[in-house]
C-alpha cells in the first residue's frame, strides 16, 4: 500500500510537471531578469560557458497573456535599445543574446522607410525560396569574428501581433531576409558559425 501510495504520488508530480510545461508562461526569474535589467542590456557570449549553454538551447514561444504583459513591453524596449546602442550597433538581434529562451527577434527593417527596429512575437520561417546567396555576417554574441554564410534569397515569415493576437506573413528578400534567418536561427539555438568554415576574425 505504501509503495502504492508513493507511486501515486511520483504520477501526480509527474502529471503536474507536464502541466505547468504545457503553459509555458514567463517564470518568475524570467520576469525579474527583464525587470531587473538595464535598457541597455547584457549581451550574452560563446566564450562563457553558462552564456553558450543559453544560447545553444531552443527558445518557447510567449504565451496570448504574455504577450499582452507589461514584462514583454518592457522586453521588447529594452532589446530595441540594446541593439542600437553604440556599443552594438547591430540590424538584429533575438533574446537568448540577453539571457531568455523566448522567441522574440528585433530587425532593422533596412527595406521599410526610415529603416525601423521592429519586434517580432513567435516568430517562424514558413518558406524559403529563390537563390542561395553567400553573404558576410556577423554576430553580437561572436565578436571579434565575422563569416560568409549562405542564406536564401526570400523568405516567408510566420508571427504573431502580440496587439491582435492574430498570426501574421511577411515576405522579405536579399539582407532583410538574411537577418530573419540569421535570428531566427538563434531561436533554434543555432549560431551562423555552424553553417559556414569561412571564417576570419576582426578587430572591434
Ligand atoms: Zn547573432
Amino acid at each position: 500500500m505504501n509503495t502504492l501510495l508513493k507511486s501515486a504520488a511520483v504520477c501526480a508530480a509527474f502529471f503536474a510537471i507536464l502541466c505547468c510545461s504545457g503553459h509555458a508562461g514567463l517564470t518568475r526569474s524570467e520576469k525579474t531578469l527583464i525587470s531587473s535589467s538595464d535598457s541597455l542590456m547584457h549581451v550574452l557570449v560563446v566564450s562563457d560557458s553558462s552564456e553558450l549553454a543559453v544560447l545553444r538551447a531552443r527558445s518557447l514561444d510567449f504565451t496570448d497573456a504574455d504577450l499582452r504583459s507589461s514584462e514583454f513591453a518592457s522586453l521588447v524596449a529594452k532589446m530595441k535599445y540594446t541593439v542600437q546602442d553604440p556599443s552594438q550597433d547591430g540590424v538584429g538581434i533575438a533574446a537568448p543574446q540577453v539571457g531568455l529562451n523566448r522567441r522574440v527577434i528585433i530587425v532593422c527593417r533596412l527595406d521599410l522607410p526610415g529603416e525601423p527596429f521592429i519586434a517580432y512575437a513567435n516568430p517562424q520561417i514558413d518558406t524559403l525560396w529563390g537563390d542561395t546567396l553567400t553573404g558576410r555576417e556577423g554576430c553580437l554574441s561572436i565578436p571579434g569574428l565575422r563569416g560568409n554564410v549562405p542564406r536564401s534569397e526570400f523568405a516567408v515569415i510566420r508571427h504573431k501581433d502580440p496587439a491582435t493576437l492574430q498570426v501574421v506573413r511577411d515576405t522579405v528578400s536579399g539582407y532583410v531576409a538574411r537577418i530573419f534567418q540569421h535570428e531566427i536561427d538563434h531561436l533554434e539555438g543555432i549560431l551562423y558559425t555552424d553553417r559556414t568554415s569561412d571564417l576570419w576574425e576582426v578587430e572591434e
